[in-house]
């Protein structure tokens, strides 16, 4: 064992024993603190600092319980959580997840990862999640909306334009956000830019919907031409069919790419001929407006198959975008894609590969970019929308779009600068670094806080 493997041993078994049972938190550091463990050791001032101990603990983490009615008068309690993580270079900033799975662990790692996937933007931004174990399939607008406003009423204490902005996340979107921010306003009575991903007529940013895909594809195209690559004609895989799946698989056939695979929990679709404008405004409007399976686009066109309780990962692909949730590719999906010869693998979720497909991919030479990096896009139009707010002006989907493409080409830059070793890009490396060192620098400016 190297002295820096002992140390990182050291650190991690140190974080285990103070967050026992938080495995997803576990990964998350462990991944950020391999990438970044050589530099902090060779920077005794940071050491002294105690800078990493400091940024694996959460400023705080606000826990309270949210009591609802269903339509039928019966009453029900969740548990929600808002978990301010390090607002070391701006207010916090992270979306809101409505799951049934969703734990403290779970919002600590995202919390964690876009701490540093924020500074990666370069907008003013901390890191913060929050969300609750509330399950929205299945429940009517009505329940959706006494949830929201019930989860507002503890919540709005601990927000503010310039304390902390939460937007969406999983089972989060612009009528979950109309509905927190119109009882935000209620108990607080001021229009403020507080929440993000907010709709058009009510101060949300142009091209925020689509912004984490988009964001991921442009990415990836910095990925393949700074390995002699290009997109056009590549085989792209794509898993899930939220926001961001759906965005990816739109921007990505403008590219002149062939979508082959979209997912749902259930199964997933395989579109060997590449997928097709009226495949994707089907799958929009399944998922949108109907919330039906992904199984039904293979009964509504010829040269769809369906897979039913099976993921994406074993067809042939050159690209792999996994943009459904965390841990979703696993050690054998991994073995699967780099069989296939995958060039790239560009995260459109958070944190979707495991540890061990994570490892096969550095084995293997595939190009790996963390979420934290290609799916920073969506986080950083909600910066752009704070602005506009601030301002108090809309800017078109052009003036964005342009900013979304210079923003996804800044952090391609900086994972080049802080990653590049023989002509070949560590992604993993290079944003785990460019990331946290600016928020290791401004907390160490900051002094003993
Ligand atoms: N939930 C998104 C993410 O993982 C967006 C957060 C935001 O817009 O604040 O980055």
């Amino acid at each position: 064992m190297s002295g820096y493997e002992r140390e990182l041993e050291h650190f991690m078994d140190g974080l285990r024993k103070l967050n026992p049972h938080e495995d997803e938190f576990h990964q998350a550091v462990e991944e950020v603190a391999s990438s970044v463990m050589p530099w902090y050791l060779q920077h005794e001032d940071f050491r002294k600092a105690q800078i990493l101990e400091r940024l694996t603990e959460p400023d705080r983490i606000v826990i309270f319980r949210v009591s609802w009615e269903t339509d039928h008068g019966e009453i029900r309690a969740n548990r929600a959580w808002r978990v301010q993580f390090n607002h070391s270079l701006g207010p916090y900033k992270g979306g809101m997840r409505f799951d049934p799975s969703v734990t403290q662990s779970t919002l600590k790692f995202l919390a964690f990862e876009q701490i540093f996937k924020n500074s990666l933007t370069g907008l003013p931004m901390g890191g913060a999640k929050g969300g609750s174990n509330f399950n929205p399939k299945g429940k009517s607008e009505r329940e959706v909306m006494r949830f929201c406003q019930s989860l507002m009423t503890e919540l709005h204490r601990h927000i503010g334009e310039d304390v902390d902005v939460p937007a969406g996340d999983i089972g989060v979107g612009a009528r979950e956000i109309s509905y927190l921010f119109g009882q935000y306003m209620r108990l607080e009575n001021r229009w403020s830019g507080v929440l993000t991903g907010k709709g058009l007529a009510s101060g949300g940013s142009a091209i925020r919907t689509e912004a984490t895909g988009y964001g991921c594809v442009y990415f990836c195209e910095h990925v393949l031409n700074e390995h002699g690559e290009g997109l056009e004609g590549k085989l792209v895989s794509i898993s899930g069919s939220g926001n961001v799946a759906l965005y990816a698989a739109q921007k990505a056939m403008i590219k002149r790419a062939k979508v082959v695979t979209m997912s749902d929990s259930a199964g997933f679709v395989w579109i060997p001929a590449g997928m097709q404008q009226e495949h994707w405004e089907f799958l929009k409007d399944l998922k949108e407006n109907r919330r039906g399976r992904i199984g039904e686009m293979a009964d509504r066109f010829d040269g769809v198959d369906y897979y039913d309780g099976k993921k994406p990962w074993h067809v042939e692909c050159d690209v792999a975008m996994p943009c459904a949730t965390q841990n979703e590719l696993d050690g054998e999906d991994a073995k699967a894609l780099v069989g296939h010869g995958v060039l790239a693998v560009c995260e459109g979720a958070n944190m979707p590969t495991t540890r061990e497909a994570a490892e096969v991919f550095r084995k293997h030479g595939v190009l790996h970019v963390p979420g934290k990096a290609s799916n920073a896009g969506g986080v950083a139009v909600s910066g752009l929308e704070q602005s506009q707010n601030a301002m108090r002006v809309s800017w078109s989907r052009e003036k964005v779009d342009h900013r979304l493409q210079a923003i996804m080409t800044e952090i391609h830059d900086r994972c080049v600068e802080f990653g590049k070793r023989n002509g070949r890009v560590n992604y993993m490396d290079g944003a785990n670094l460019a990331g946290f060192e600016k928020v290791a620098k401004a907390m160490l400016a900051y002094g003993v806080v």
